[in-house]
C-alpha cells in the first residue's frame, strides 16, 4: 500500500480526528465512536508509513510503543482506568484491517464488562521446535 492510499496517512497529513497526541514519529487519536471498545479507545501510530511491526524501522516502533505506553498512563491518570488491553494486529492473515501499524489502546474498568483478550486458539498444525526455531533466527 502506496501512503497516497492509506486513510492513516490521510489522517496525519489533514489533522482531521480527535487527536490526544502529535508528535515527530508517532501520533494518537481517538477511534471513530462507532468502532470504539470502550470510551476512549485510542489508536497510536508511526506519523511516517509503514504497514506494521514486520516493515516499521525501529525507530519508528520505538517512538511507537513509547507513546502507547504514555497513552495508557493518560487513560489510567485521566479517565480513571484501571489497566488497558493493547492490540495490534500485522501482515496477511494477521486480522489487520488497515494496512498502517497502528496499535489499539483500550481502557478498562472493573465494570466494563467487556472481554477484550482473545479467546480462541489457532488450528494451525503444532510445531514442537518453535522455541528452538525463533531463537535460532534471531542468534
Ligand atoms: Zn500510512
Amino acid at each position: 500500500m502506496s501512503d497516497d492510499a492509506c486513510v492513516f496517512c490521510e489522517l496525519i497529513e489533514s489533522g482531521d480526528g480527535v487527536w490526544v497526541a502529535r508528535e515527530g514519529l508517532a501520533a494518537a487519536f481517538l477511534t471513530l465512536p462507532t468502532g470504539a471498545l470502550a470510551p476512549g479507545h485510542t489508536l497510536v501510530v508511526p506519523t511516517a508509513h509503514c504497514v506494521g511491526v514486520l516493515d516499521a524501522s525501529p525507530e519508528s516502533l520505538a517512538a511507537t510503543t513509547a507513546l502507547v505506553q504514555r497513552v495508557s498512563v493518560a487513560m489510567t491518570r485521566a479517565l480513571g482506568a484501571t489497566g488497558v488491553v493493547v492490540l495490534n494486529a500485522s501482515g496477511p492473515f494477521s486480522g489487520q484491517t488497515v494496512g498502517h501499524l497502528h496499535f489499539h489502546v483500550v481502557p478498562r474498568w472493573p465494570d466494563d464488562d467487556a472481554e477484550l483478550w482473545p479467546s480462541d486458539r489457532s488450528s494451525h498444525a503444532p510445531i514442537p521446535d518453535a522455541g528452538e526455531l525463533l531463537a535460532a533466527v534471531l542468534r
